[in-house]
């Protein structure tokens, strides 16, 4: 059976251990188990049995887009067969329609937005013309979902909430969008009020040992296993483990089929 892993990160090598070790340095509630370079990653893919992995870019600052795709269809060039990137933008950058359209034209599947480390708020007006770009071009949306454990003390806790997503569905029109950690890290209860049930893919991360197993199988059932998906956030989980969480909570096998490669493959709109 393929699988894939739709969230994970990893770096440039040159600016790998720098990346890292700032990382590592926002909480101490986590450690990373990678070292975050795509070499490190396909190892962790092959000891797992995971075929590809979404490697997500995060612009933090306006201009660094550009630098990020050329990166990343680095990586596609030389890993075509495993790794399906997602760039990115930054909110504050200009010309955001061309940028969006010069990252589908060549050849990318979507973007990644964090709204902690971009510092902006899901359904913020200034924000809406991303959404609306990606989806008049046909680029799939990752979003981080929810609190974040590197930032326990933001100031706007609610930054990247289930709700303020909803509102995100409410007002685009054919947004193929993933909520990260299935749909908001440490927000599961308004994630079964706010975006169970509509039309928005969720991904495992940071969920299986963060919430009850019981609520997760609830989530999966009543949100159908065709918009779950599997991930691992790596490097800052093992797939491995993850999968091994994932499987040890008697789905059926279809439903774990649907959640490690189906939802991500009808996510992507990956063709075959
Ligand atoms: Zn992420």
């Amino acid at each position: 059976m393929s699988i894939i892993d739709i969230h994970t990160h990893a770096f440039p090598d040159k600016i790998s251990k720098r990346a890292m070790s700032h990382l590592e340095s926002m909480t101490e509630d986590w450690a990373a188990v990678g070292q975050g370079t795509v070499r490190d990653l396909l190892k962790f893919m092959d000891n797992t049995a995971v075929d590809v992995s979404a490697i997500c870019g995060i612009a933090t600052k306006p201009g660094q887009w550009s630098g990020i795709l050329d990166w990343l269809l680095g990586v596609m060039g030389k890993h075509r067969e495993r790794i399906v990137p997602f760039a990115s933008v930054h909110p504050q950058d200009e010309n955001i329609g061309d940028a969006l359209m010069q990252i589908k034209d060549a050849g990318i599947y979507g973007i990644k937005l964090h709204p902690m480390h971009q510092d902006f708020i899901a359904d913020a007006d200034e924000v809406m013309e991303i959404y609306q770009q990606a989806a008049w071009c046909r680029l799939a949306v990752q979003i981080h979902s929810g609190r974040d454990i590197g930032f326990p003390n933001d100031a706007i806790p609610d930054r990247a909430s289930p709700k303020r997503i909803a509102n995100v569905l409410d007002r685009v029109d054919g947004l193929r969008i993933l909520c990260t950690h299935m749909g908001g890290w440490r927000s599961w209860d308004e994630v079964e009020e706010c975006l169970v049930g509509r039309d928005v893919y969720m991904e495992t991360s940071f969920a299986l040992g963060h919430m009850d197993d019981e609520q997760f199988l609830r989530i999966v059932k009543n949100h159908t296993p065709d918009r779950v998906c599997f991930g691992s956030d790596w490097p800052w989980n093992d797939p491995g483990t993850e999968l091994a969480k994932l499987e040890s909570l008697g789905l059926s096998a279809g439903d774990l089929e649907k959640i490690k490669f189906s939802s991500s493959a009808a996510f992507l709109e990956l063709s075959g």
